[in-house]
């Protein structure tokens, strides 16, 4: 086939409205313009994932209060349009579908605290203020119990005022002002060994 300066210009058109189309949520449309799309019907919101430090942008497409679609920002710096598995199933934490497509709780989504007690071999549900009370009690017998206020530092006695009895996990679930307030808190009992799930 001869490729002339017009035909040039119309085949690169034609190969950018493709690409354009195969970004968000219109795949499919692409493949067969007569299937319904997916994200029809649906406002779309941008976010970032949460699952890790790298912070790739994510588009999800809302209907009825439930993400039925998730697709990488392509406009987002970071990825660029592109995400991990991970990033991928981001509306599987709160909802799956049915066989029908239709939306439901995720079964495997924990919403109750479970509770195992010393030597035993099943776990109980506690509400949500007795786990807050119970965690609260025991870091600050933990804390009290272990705390140092000085140490010896090459042959001299220095103020520390820490314990090394309890380790803080941050968490990329969290905002970084929320981290932010963890690290605070954890330094303000005296908490040395802390770390965070993002740390790449
Ligand atoms: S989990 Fe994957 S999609 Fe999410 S921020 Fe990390 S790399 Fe990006």
């Amino acid at each position: 086939m001869e490729l002339t300066r017009r035909s040039f210009l119309k085949l690169a058109g034609v190969t950018a409205a493709a690409a354009s189309l195969t970004s968000v949520g219109y795949r499919k449309a692409a493949a067969d313009p007569g299937e319904r799309l997916r994200i029809r019907y649906t406002q779309e919101f941008h976010t970032i994932c949460t699952f890790c430090g790298v912070g790739c942008g994510i588009i999800c497409n809302v209907r009825d209060g439930v993400i039925v679609n998730a697709e990488g920002d392509p406009d987002h710096p970071v990825n660029e349009g592109t995400l991990c598995s991970k990033g991928s199933s981001i509306s599987n934490v709160s909802y799956t579908f049915d066989e029908k497509g239709k939306p439901r709780p995720n079964p495997k989504r924990l919403t109750d605290v479970l509770y195992r007690a010393p030597g035993s071999d099943s776990y109980e549900v506690k509400d949500w203020d007795w786990a807050l009370d119970k965690i609260a009690r025991r870091i600050k017998e933990s804390r009290d119990r272990t705390h140092e206020a000085t140490a010896m530092v090459d042959g001299e006695e220095v103020t520390v005022n820490r314990t090394k009895a309890i380790g803080w996990l941050g968490s990329a679930f969290c905002t970084g002002e929320e981290n932010y307030l963890f690290h605070k808190m954890a330094r303000a009992i005296g908490i040395v060994s802390m770390d965070h799930c993002a740390r790449l």
